[in-house]
């Protein structure tokens, strides 16, 4: 076939972007078994479709990124100048346009909207106002405009996170680090007003398991100890013993964890008037409080090691209550189902095979996905760079073997004829280097990497266009 092959994108965050740098490759090509490569000699034109005004998902609606992070916004950037690339933003599949239509509209479309919910901790309590996702935290200290006015109360004194991933870590830094740090970044205005009038004084998280079993990585671990004017502490009766953890097998980046929390653990408390306090082998019971929560109630729990010579957590029986007025549960992230696309209830995923996605045992033709909706919530930036390769050379072996449908595409003017129709107020790449360039205008005083626009109508004017 001459003509371009034309795949759908549905999702501008990292795990797409990546997917459509994979397709559109750059000079010499992709790096495959360490070294540059051609995936394909095709002419490819990617669309790329985002719920969102603005594109990169998660590294724009994640914690807040100061001028280090712009490394990854280049990568994306790069990608989106290449020939072949549209931008639809603003345009919710499943809504302005349905999935049966992409799968006609183009030869190949992948899946790749994230992990948009969020897990619960099934306990009582769970509803109460002072109860939330770090999720929603995350994504009102970024300016998701969907959260702007997310009850988010800082007039407590004590807050406790639940959770030992690295988003616990992030939401813990946050809720403690210096406004003047805070300032540097891109967070959103709403949410460092909030902050400079915060009340909070201690942040408790709360790990179910023991250190040897956290989930946090040692970066994000040791960027606590280095935060201005905090108090890190740690339970030292907590802790393993470094020989013991080491006895046990223990990989390296988990004796780097106990030996950053063993310094934690012997630091003195220099009297800030802020401290986070690591907790461990802590499990939730209950929220406790009548109209706004005002406790916890948690179950102590120990080491145990069983006959299959791994260690296990058991309760020891005994609870106890940590007064607290806001709990923010950080314990993973949950896809939600898209109507039309096969969906794994149990795992909140895509169900597929190496990104080729499976619909009652067989794959659907045409359709992948990538990210968190393919593997479920887990990995960092990074991460989606080889899973969407996976997915991508995947979708470039069928199209080889002749099994995309294709026949039926519609060419891309048309497409965009019909999204413009249905959505007069459709993003495009320009739209969104408008909003870009607003931000980053506006962020420079003092030395921000950007001012987000968090209002649905503020960035369409950015973008040029009236709401
Ligand atoms: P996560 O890494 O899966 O951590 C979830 C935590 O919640 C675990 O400690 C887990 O404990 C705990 N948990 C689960 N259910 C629980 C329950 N019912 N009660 C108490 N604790 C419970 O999830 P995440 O922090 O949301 O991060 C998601 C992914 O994004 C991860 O891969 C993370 O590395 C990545 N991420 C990366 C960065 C970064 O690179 N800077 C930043 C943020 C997120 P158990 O281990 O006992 O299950």
């Amino acid at each position: 076939m001459n003509r371009p092959l034309r795949v759908a994108i549905v999702g501008a965050g990292p795990a797409g972007m990546y997917a459509a740098g994979h397709l559109l490759e750059g000079p010499g090509g992709t790096y495959l078994d360490g070294r540059l490569q051609r995936l394909s000699d095709r002419a490819i034109e990617v669309d790329v479709y985002e719920r969102l005004a603005t594109p990169w998902g998660l590294l724009r609606h994640s914690v807040t990124a100061d001028q280090s992070d712009s490394d990854t916004h280049t990568v994306f950037e790069h990608i989106a100048a290449r020939k072949g690339f549209r931008y639809f933003g603003n345009i919710e599949v499943g809504k302005h346009v349905q999935p049966q239509e992409l799968a006609t509209w183009y030869d190949a479309v992948i899946y790749a909207f994230g992990a948009s919910n969020d897990s619960r901790l099934n306990v009582p309590g769970e509803d109460l106002p002072g109860s939330l996702s770090a999720r929603v935290f995350v994504a009102w200290c970024s300016g998701h405009p969907a959260y702007r006015d997310a009850p988010i109360d800082l007039t407590q004194q004590r807050v406790v996170i639940v959770g030992n991933g690295n988003v616990a870590m992030d939401v813990a830094r946050i809720l403690t680090q210096p406004i003047d740090a805070l300032d540097a970044t891109d967070i959103a205005a709403h949410a460092l007003d909030a902050l400079r009038s915060s009340s909070v004084r201690e942040v408790v998280l709360l790990g179910r398991r023991a250190p040897i079993h956290a989930a946090f990585n040692n970066p994000e671990l040791e960027e606590l100890g280095e935060l201005e004017g905090v108090d890190i502490i740690v339970e030292k009766a907590d802790l393993p013993n470094l020989h013991d953890a080491i006895a046990e097998g223990a990989d390296t980046a988990t004796l780097r964890k106990i030996a950053t929390l063993q310094r934690y653990s012997n630091l003195k408390p220099r009297g800030h008037d802020r401290r986070i306090v690591l907790r461990f082998l802590t499990s939730p019971i209950e929220l406790l409080g009548k109209n706004q929560v005002s406790g916890l109630r948690v179950s102590c729990n120990q080491l145990k090691h069983d006959e299959d010579g791994k260690w296990h957590t058991a309760a020891t029986g005994k609870e106890i209550v940590i007064e607290c007025g806001l709990v923010l549960r950080a314990i993973g992230y949950f896809g939600t189902p898209l109507a039309g696309v096969p969906f794994d209830e149990e795992r909140g995923i895509i169900p597929n095979a190496d990104g080729r996605v499976i619909k009652e045992g067989k794959p659907l033709v045409g359709t992948y996905a990538t990210g968190w909706i393919k593997r479920g919530p887990r990995g960092i930036l990074g991460t989606n760079k080889k899973c969407s390769r996976d997915t991508v050379r995947a979708l470039l072996a069928d199209a080889e073997a002749g099994l995309l449908p294709g026949e039926t595409t519609l060419d891309g003017l048309h497409i965009e004829q019909i999204l413009r129709t249905r959505q007069p107020a459709l993003i495009d790449q320009l739209g969104w280097l408008r909003i870009d360039d607003i931000e980053r205008q506006s962020g420079r005083e003092p030395s921000k990497p950007r001012a987000k626009l968090t209002e649905i109508d503020a960035l369409l004017h950015a973008a040029g266009l009236s709401s």
